[in-house]
């Protein structure tokens, strides 16, 4: 197995999975001491990544898996905030069935 050294991989500190970053979500802690989400991977600080499903982000959350990796304590604040925006984000993409269904128009059936 050859492994193609020009793709960076990351793994989710939630689940352990490995991928490429663009299949992560990269968290960060900033220089100013606070937890934010960081789409673009340009906010300079220790990082940590999460899968684009929420259920890793309700796993990686609700213990303190995060604070290890980020070595701070993460506020309830932050988590909070963390989950809405997987709730936000991640969740439509889950859901299916709602936003696939085409508008009803009366004609089938
Ligand atoms: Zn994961």
């Amino acid at each position: 197995m050859v492994r193609p050294r020009h793709v960076p991989e990351r793994s989710c500190f939630s689940c352990g999975r490995r991928a490429g970053k663009r299949e992560l979500v990269r968290l960060v802690r900033t220089v100013g001491g606070s937890v934010e989400v960081d789409p673009i991977g340009k906010v300079s600080g220790r990082g940590a990544y999460l899968c684009l499903d929420p259920e890793c982000w309700n796993e990686g959350l609700k213990k303190t898996r995060l604070d290890r990796v980020l070595k701070c304590s993460v506020s309830p604040e932050t988590r909070e905030r963390l989950l809405a925006y997987a709730q936000d984000r991640l969740g439509p993409e889950r859901t299916e069935g709602e936003m696939l269904e085409p508008p009803s128009v009366g004609a089938v059936e």
